[in-house]
């Protein structure tokens, strides 16, 4: 029995910090994208060199967000203001869901309900 809890703790711990790094590498992406569209826009560089720069930013941003979002779908799990059921929901669901924060406007796999669904590690909300 405490072994349950430890492990759920240790769970819990572990989703906060990937909640963490989804953060850092979200504004890493983000910072790199941007020094990169810039670098290319004002640097005078041959145009092959301002292409790739552009791309480098570009794959850069996708890779990040890409990664970002893995973490935020993996980490703790949704809960339904309809039903109260709580899931993980799929990486496809939470890649297209409009969203504030970690609040995500989803279906829901049980009730079928549309609705904003939000983030909780164990008991608590997740706010961003
Ligand atoms: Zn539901």
């Amino acid at each position: 029995m405490d072994e349950n809890r430890d492990l759920a703790a240790s769970k819990e711990n572990a989703d906060r910090l990937l909640l963490k790094l989804e953060t850092y590498v979200g504004i890493s992406a983000t910072v790199i994208f941007l020094g990169a569209v810039y670098a290319a826009a004002l640097i005078n560089m041959p145009l092959y060199l301002k292409i790739l720069t552009a791309l480098f930013g570009v794959a850069f941003l996708v890779w990040g967000v890409g990664l970002a979002l893995k973490a935020e779908q993996t980490a703790g799990f949704y809960e339904c203001p309809r039903c109260g059921e709580r899931y993980v929901p799929t990486y496809k669901a939470v890649f297209w869901a409009p969203h504030i924060g970690t609040t995500r406007k989803m279906r829901c796999p049980y009730c079928g309900e549309r609705a904003w669904h939000k983030k909780f590690v164990g008991e608590k909300e997740v706010t961003k």
